[in-house]
């Protein structure tokens, strides 16, 4: 029978960047994913890396992703793409702008000097397409930027690879074995596999693997759609991500196009990703109050893929208690791609050296029966 030390399940950025932390200690790792390498929500993503969030613990995350970006090529060998265009928060509501001071202060005192607040006349400067008659300010932070999804995660899948983790494609796991309370291994469509060490990695489908050890790990898939125009001009590539906090509605440069998205809260869960046109023709409506010039912009192309929230917005990293020899990797709400470097390397030190080089104890698993939920609030 096979058999690996680890076995990581999907092979989203979580995955292939925890393969690849792996990987380099030297731990004998199988990655399985059942359809193709980060083909699921990662490929589905806008590629945003921001450290404006607001909880702390986010943002020391996100600080350490950014650092992993802007050395991915020295350390993997391959482009991150990754562009620090800057994000441009922007607020109309007076409640955002009093969250937002809050949110500065702390973003300053964990060492985010780089952010600042931007008013309307500078906001239009740096967005010439901007309509700010109703803003009310703007935080901008300058090493925010977008990657390229598809770059970093086969970078990390292939950097892997080349360290010796195996990575498989079309295979599914179909189930775990336990004995007194420790994982012995996995089945899946292609055989079984020994081994006591499993990493739930599986995105919007976590709650799935969950399952197969007992547990509810609440995590919920909830569709989320982007349309892309044709060549725009008038939005250049060193427009920042731009983000309009009351609706969600974001946008930036895409190639010589422009790529918009919007949230639809009010959707229930579910894993259906067919574009709903009705709603692309809300966000449009929305596109067109905040940047009036989008409304000339022809669609190339739309799209939708899951978000995988969990009820405060956080991930889920490291040990699951009740189960020896189980671990989550999942449920980062939206905000799974910017993430996936820094947890991958945090939860391969939490695993190989019990301790991490940045706490991440406020995302164990544990604080859903505690009930100790602290909600990140700056979600898109
Ligand atoms: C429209 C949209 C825009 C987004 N924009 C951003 C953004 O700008 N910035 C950002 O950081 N994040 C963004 N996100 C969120 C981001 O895409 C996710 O948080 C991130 O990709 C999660 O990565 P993952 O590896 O956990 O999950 P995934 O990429 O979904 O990988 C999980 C994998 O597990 C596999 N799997 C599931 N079950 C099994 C099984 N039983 N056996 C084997 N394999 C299995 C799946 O096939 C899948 O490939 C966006 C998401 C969407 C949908």
């Amino acid at each position: 029978m096979e058999s690996a030390d680890v076995v990581i399940v999907g092979g989203g950025i979580m995955g292939c960047a925890l393969a690849y932390q792996l990987a380099k200690r030297k731990v004998d790792v199988l990655l399985l994913e059942r359809e193709t390498l980060g083909s699921q929500s990662t490929g589905k993503c806008a590629g945003g890396v921001r450290q404006q969030f607001s909880t702390e613990a986010n943002v020391r995350v996100q600080r350490l992703s950014v650092k992993l970006l802007e050395a991915f090529e020295e350390e993997t060998g391959h482009p991150a793409d990754f562009r620090q265009i800057g994000y441009l928060f922007v607020f109309t509501q007076p409640q955002q702008v009093e969250d937002f001071r809050h949110n500065m202060d702390m973003w300053h005192r964990v060492g985010l000097t780089e952010a600042r607040w931007v008013d309307p006349a500078e906001a239009a400067k740096m967005v010439p397409v901007l309509n700010v008659e109703d803003v009310l300010g703007c935080t901008f932070c300058p090493t925010d930027g977008i990657a390229s999804p598809a770059d970093v995660t086969s970078g990390y899948a292939i950097a892997a690879r080349r360290l010796g983790a195996r990575l498989k494609e079309g295979v599914e796991v179909t189930g775990i074995d336990l004995a007194a309370g420790r994982v012995q291994g996995v089945r899946t469509s292609a055989g079984e596999i020994a081994t006591r060490m499993v990493v739930n990695c599986a995105g919007a489908w976590a709650a799935s693997i969950g399952r197969m050890v007992g547990l509810e790990i609440p995590v919920l898939p909830y569709r989320r759609h982007i349309a892309v125009t044709g060549t725009f001009p008038t939005v250049p590539r060193t427009t920042p991500m731009t983000v309009d906090f009351r609706t969600s509605l974001y946008f930036h440069p895409e190639g010589d196009g422009v790529l918009i998205g919007m949230s639809d809260r009010s959707e229930p869960p579910g894993f259906v990703t067919d574009v709903n046109w009705e709603f692309l023709e809300k966000m449009f409506e929305q596109a067109a109050r905040r940047a009036p010039a989008l409304a000339g912009a022809g669609v190339k192309t739309a799209w939708a893929g899951l978000y995988e929230s969990t009820p405060d917005h956080q991930a889920i990293l490291g040990p699951i208690g009740e189960v020896e020899g189980f671990w989550c990797a999942a449920g980062f709400s939206g905000h799974g791609f910017m993430q996936g470097p820094a947890a991958a390397l945090l939860v391969s030190q939490l695993l190989l050296d019990h301790k991490s080089e940045i706490d991440i104890a406020p995302f164990a698993f544990e604080r859903f029966a505690r009930g100790a939920l602290v909600t990140e609030r700056n979600i898109i």
